[in-house]
């Protein structure tokens, strides 16, 4: 029976990595997106750039990566008065979580996304969320992903299963597991073409990749791949799930 997934992919460091995790795993896999008015629009562009990108590095992938679905979810940009939708600055709030954080974000896209895998018959859904090396985002948490995928099987009566690959990786180790994934090309396509910085750069090129180079994104990034350099094996959970 073909295994089918779907993959919550924005162009980020961590969604090109679950993304090719999932080529590696499933038969057929399809991508999704979601325009919310976010301020690195460029991202979607970037999104777009590593489809066309990656069945160029392997058969497998080219064999196993289907259609891409781009969900409008411009409400949500208008509801959400954050610093990624908005030009404000980004900062720490007085809850401790950065004012990029856009409340209920990935509750809202896992559901949407539990639609479309409904509608395309995709029992597995896979997420980039990460709650080792992140800001706090509690959306990400491994507990509201758990909880997640227990209601929406329960509303949509089918068992869906979420799979998080990075959930206990930090970024370090994220780089690790690209290269381990598909060598250094998959490492390369990743450093040039996925899109962290929250200020939307892509005019500024790091060693790390494109970015700012200030803001809570890029740092991360920054410091994560300077750690990767220096202990480059990838040593996060073996289990994969
Ligand atoms: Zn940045």
């Amino acid at each position: 029976m073909t295994s089918r997934a779907l993959v919550l992919f924005s162009g980020g460091q961590d969604s090109t990595t679950a993304l090719a995790w999932a080529l590696e795993r499933f038969d057929a896999v399809e991508t999704v997106g979601f325009d919310y008015g976010q301020r690195h629009r460029v991202e979607l562009e970037c999104r777009l750039a590593i489809r066309e990108k990656l069945p160029r590095l392997s058969s497998l992938y080219a064999e196993r990566l289907g259609p891409d679905h781009l969900v409008d979810l411009a409400s949500l940009g208008a509801i959400s008065e954050t610093a990624l939708t908005r030009q404000s600055e980004i900062a720490f709030a007085e809850t401790g979580l950065p004012t990029t954080f856009v409340p209920g974000r990935n509750l809202i896209f896992l559901t949407f996304a539990a639609a479309l895998a409904y509608r395309r018959d995709a029992r597995h859904i896979v997420l980039g969320v990460c709650e080792t090396d992140y800001s706090g985002y509690p959306d990400c948490r491994d507990d509201t992903i758990k909880a997640m995928q227990v209601a929406l099987g329960l509303g949509l009566d089918r068992r869906l299963v979420l799979h998080t690959p990075l959930m206990w990786r930090d970024k370090a180790q994220t780089f690790a597991l690209a290269r381990r994934l598909g060598g250094q090309p998959l490492l390369d396509l990743v450093i040039a073409d996925s899109h962290s910085c929250y200020l939307g750069d892509r005019t500024t090129r790091h060693d790390w990749g494109h970015g700012c180079g200030h803001c809570p994104a890029c740092d991360l990034r920054a410091k994560g791949f300077a750690a990767f350099l220096s202990a480059p094996d990838d040593s996060g959970p073996s289990d994969d799930s």
